[in-house]
């Protein structure tokens, strides 16, 4: 089992410490080469119009979207999931289509920052409750009936799947509960 995190610009240092704490071994993915033999690829969060201009100077926005393509387990969080969606708005900005969501950037208004909020996270049944930060999050705004909301909070979708992509418009990575990287690393295997 090998996670690649995206490390351009970003957050991608905190999912590392994430995976480390469940054993999961990770790697740096800078270029397309490093995309071999991964069984899953993680986009976190940052500025997505940076995260495109640098995925474009490094071949890695074509390379990503083939690694999706073929079949490849992605989990973008935050910029990471504006940068997967089908569409994105405030302002519309190019994306690599990969999963059937609209996104809002910064949707959850200006004045709120970020902010730590009580979701549910229902696979775990013991424990459904999840905390989960949120920092000039996108917000997603419409999606296909291929997309499994796997988290509600607030009665919106905030963790969707399909497939092989799996966004979060939070950040599990800046918390204590690994719940959502264990998650992913089932799906990946
Ligand atoms: N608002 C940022 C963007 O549009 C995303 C913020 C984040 O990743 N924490 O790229």
């Amino acid at each position: 089992m090998l996670i690649g995190i995206l490390s351009l610009q970003g957050d991608y240092q905190a999912h590392a410490r994430s995976f480390s704490e469940l054993g999961t071994p990770t790697c740096e993915v800078k270029k397309p080469r490093d995309l071999q033999h991964l069984n899953g690829l993680v986009i976190p969060g940052g500025e997505s119009t940076t995260l495109i201009k640098l995925m474009d100077s490094s071949g890695l926005w074509l390379a990503v979207r083939e690694y999706a393509v073929s079949g490849g387990a992605l989990f973008g969080t935050c910029a990471g999931m504006i940068l997967l969606a089908d569409q994105v708005c405030n302002p519309p900005q190019r994306s690599m289509k990969l999963i059937n969501i609209v996104v809002e950037r910064n949707g959850y208004g200006r004045q709120i920052d970020s902010a730590e909020m009580v979701g549910d996270f229902p696979q775990s049944k013991d424990n459904p409750e999840m905390e989960m930060i949120f920092i000039r999050a996108p917000r997603i705004v419409s999606k296909g009936p291929e997309v499994e909301s796997l988290a509600p909070c607030r009665g919106e979708v905030v963790l969707g799947r399909q497939d092989n992509v799996l966004v979060a418009s939070f950040h599990p990575e800046l918390t204590m509960d690994y719940r959502v990287h264990s998650y992913f690393v089932q799906m990946a295997s």
